[in-house]
């Protein structure tokens, strides 16, 4: 576990360890550099501040003065608890056994929605499963003709209409002919804004409540570290979100903002999307993000 941290944080806790006996005074200095890495890692300072809370508690326990290695008991519990906050583990797309299960993705423009769609059909289409692609992303000219494309890619249907500028309509007549071509899954592809704002909350929930998707997936660019925290508790408070799929984690961010999201929302990360390309999505696992914030 130690091999996983930077040079700083393992000197830091190896320290500790030379001091012979860990007492609570040199405990916290061991505590103040995790906060530091995971401050630097981007996760919001609120969060951080909960998060120390909670493990200074079990720190300052006697687990750890007891432990024969109580700097690898703390480095342990800071692990332990990070890969807890950062669960559950759940990448399934809870697909139903009858009729078109409904994904819709929202998040902001450019967070990777458009792309998303393609990773997740492509992952579909691996396991023989037939999905459909409905273009509800209104606003920016461009989306729909990037739909296709990603459609004509990947050998797979895309539903748009050309002069319609009602996205629920689209979404509503996106599903009845994904019915009627027996596709079991529907993934509708909404509309974005460059920041939040009421009117594109309006549109989502209105497509939520009128369209009744089986899971809506939050699409959060991970490079955007605080912005993406503010975006998610935006739309976690205007829809029912049942994950979060981050995106650009092949990038250099440490993925703090994963943390601070999970915190906000408190639904499961299901994916993390590390490139352009469409087998660029892995189901999210909160082991290896733990090492990364703590690196
Ligand atoms: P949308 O506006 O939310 O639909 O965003 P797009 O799907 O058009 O993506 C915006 C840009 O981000 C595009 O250039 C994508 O290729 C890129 N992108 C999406 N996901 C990832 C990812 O996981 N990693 C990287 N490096 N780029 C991504």
């Amino acid at each position: 576990m130690f091999e996983s941290l930077s040079d700083g944080l393992q000197s830091a806790f190896k320290s500790l360890a030379g001091k012979g006996k860990l007492t609570e005074s040199n405990m916290r200095d061991g505590l103040e550099i995790v906060q530091k890495s995971m401050l630097e890692a981007d996760v919001s300072y609120s969060v951080v501040q909960d998060f120390m809370g909670q493990v200074s508690e079990k720190a300052l326990g006697k687990r750890v003065l007891l432990s024969l290695r109580p700097n690898e008991e703390l480095v342990r519990i800071v692990h332990d608890e990070l890969i807890s906050i950062l669960g559950p583990v759940d990448s399934s797309l809870h697909l139903k056994s009858e009729g078109p299960t409904i994904i819709m993705l929202c998040g902001l423009q450019g967070s990777g929605k458009t792309t998303t769609c393609g990773k997740l059909s492509q992952l579909l289409k691996e396991q023989d499963i037939k999905p459909m692609l409905v273009a509800a992303d209104l606003q920016r000219p461009a989306a729909i003709e990037q739909l296709h494309v990603i459609g004509r890619q990947l050998d797979i249907p895309v539903y748009s209409e050309a002069d319609n500028k009602d996205p629920v309509k689209v979404c509503q007549n996106g599903v009845a002919k994904a019915k009627a071509e027996g596709a079991r899954v529907v993934i509708l592809d909404t509309a974005g804004r460059l920041a939040i704002d009421d009117e594109l909350m309006a549109e989502l929930a209105k497509i939520d409540k009128k369209v009744g998707p089986d899971q809506v997936y939050l699409v959060v660019d991970g490079m955007t570290g605080q912005d993406a925290v503010n975006s998610a508790g935006a739309f976690n408070d205007a829809l029912e979100l049942d994950g979060v799929i981050m995106t650009k984690l092949d990038g250099d961010a440490r993925g703090g903002a994963l943390l601070s999201v999970k915190h906000v929302t408190g639904v499961p990360i299901k994916f993390i999307g590390t490139g352009e390309h469409f087998d660029a999505l892995e189901p999210f696992r909160p082991e290896g993000m733990a090492s990364r914030i703590l690196q």
